[in-house]
């Protein structure tokens, strides 16, 4: 049906009207006193928002570009780091990595499986000379729904060694505690379009003491992402170049709504529907692909058997104008993924679930039983 789609994807997420209509607004000039006061708002709510004292900065780029400005303000070529690698995400940072010339050490699992805190801790134990210059980690692995064990790699790296810790968060923030003062996470990357309720556009990267000391010394060549200009003005309200006028009249709107929820109970929800939608998979006979143990609170990952996942997609989004995502690389065909991040509501998981029960009749799956996927999910929603 026309204009009726809704996203269950892991990104580009549902955007609140509220939002849309802020961003509707004619711009106002960047260099205004009336724009300043918008940026010292937002800079307050993003702290407010990352649980952090350090700097928040906010760059005109995809999630992408604030993992590459995270790494190319705070190395030098041939630095040593080790990557956390179990999915498509993992896999990217060890790209930008390699292609600014550090000297990558990968620490693998098996897509859909957590990272081993202790590979990582063997690793920085055996390294007495102390040469490993960061850990570079992805947080919630949205290819595969991992939630990685953030709290314990960051444990082994801070028992060890002075090494920076790089987070991708970009699909926990919002979604799972990222305690980023409490940890010490030196950098934590992320992006608008993922839990924070509006449009692609916006990259946040929040940077600790530390990772400036590490500043000063680090060699990699950057202009526009280079993030003392962003702090330099951050510091004034202001931004060094053009900003999204309109994308941030929306980041203004979305933090207002957090702020109003609360942090908790915004945390709380996304358990909620996480728990919800995996009891209903498990009633439905569909295997999920990240263990119950380390399982992201964005995005759930499903590997059907005897039903082929892209025929469930297709019929979801065809029928009921539902997008859910598909695998990616060699999980292409495999898997479907279900995201349930940022503005969604106990409703949009019921819809989905029972929109996926229809489905799998309609496809002829021998696992389903009628309104079993409904009733479990409906029972942990009653849970409150
Ligand atoms: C979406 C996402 C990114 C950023 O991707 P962009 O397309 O550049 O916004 C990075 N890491 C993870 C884990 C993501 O889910």
């Amino acid at each position: 049906m026309d204009n009726k789609q809704m996203l269950m994807i892991p990104g580009p997420t549902p955007v609140p009207e509220k939002v849309l209509l802020a961003m509707a607004k004619h711009p106002i000039g960047h260099r205004s006193g009336d724009f300043s006061k918008i940026i010292a708002e937002l800079t307050a709510n993003l702290k407010w928002l990352h649980q952090t004292q350090n700097d928040v900065l906010m760059l005109t780029t995809s999630g992408t570009g604030a993992m590459e400005a995270g790494i190319i303000n705070f190395l030098s070529p041939g630095d040593r780091v080790l990557v956390g690698n179990n999915g498509k995400f993992g896999d990217r940072w060890v790209k930008v990595a390699k292609t600014f010339g550090l000297a990558v050490e990968e620490v693998k699992a098996e897509w859909g499986k957590p990272l081993d805190p202790n590979a990582f801790k063997t690793l920085l134990e055996a390294n007495t000379a102390k040469t490993i210059k960061a850990l570079i980690i992805t947080h919630s692995e949205t290819s595969t729904g991992v939630l990685n064990d953030l709290a314990a790699i960051n444990t082994a790296a801070k028992a060890h060694s002075g090494a920076l810790m790089i987070v991708d968060a970009v699909t926990s923030l919002g979604a799972t505690p990222v305690a980023i003062d409490e940890l010490g996470l030196d950098v934590v990357a992320s992006g608008s379009q993922k839990g924070y309720m509006i449009p692609p556009g916006l990259g946040f990267v929040s940077v600790s003491r530390k990772a400036w000391q590490a500043y000063e010394t680090a060699t990699i060549p950057r202009f526009y992402l280079d993030l003392k200009k962003y702090k330099k003005s951050t510091d004034e309200d202001s931004s060094p170049f053009t900003p999204p006028i309109n994308l941030m009249y929306g980041l203004q709107a979305s933090l207002q709504m957090m702020k109003a929820e609360g942090l908790e109970a915004i945390f709380a929800r996304h358990q909620r529907h996480t728990n919800a939608t995996r009891a209903a998979m498990k009633a439905l006979n569909l295997p999920l692909f990240a263990p119950d143990n380390a399982a992201s609170n964005a995005i759930t990952a499903v590997a059907p058997l005897g039903v082929e996942a892209e025929k469930i997609r297709s019929t979801m989004r065809k029928k009921f104008d539902i997008a859910m995502a598909g695998g990616q690389d060699h999980l292409k065909g495999k898997i479907f993924r279900i995201g349930h991040l940022g503005f969604v509501c106990d409703r949009d998981i019921l819809s989905c679930i029972g929109a996926l029960e229809a489905t799998l009749i309609e496809l002829g799956y021998e696992g389903v039983n009628p309104g079993a996927g409904v009733a479990a999910a409906a029972g942990v929603l009653a849970q409150g």
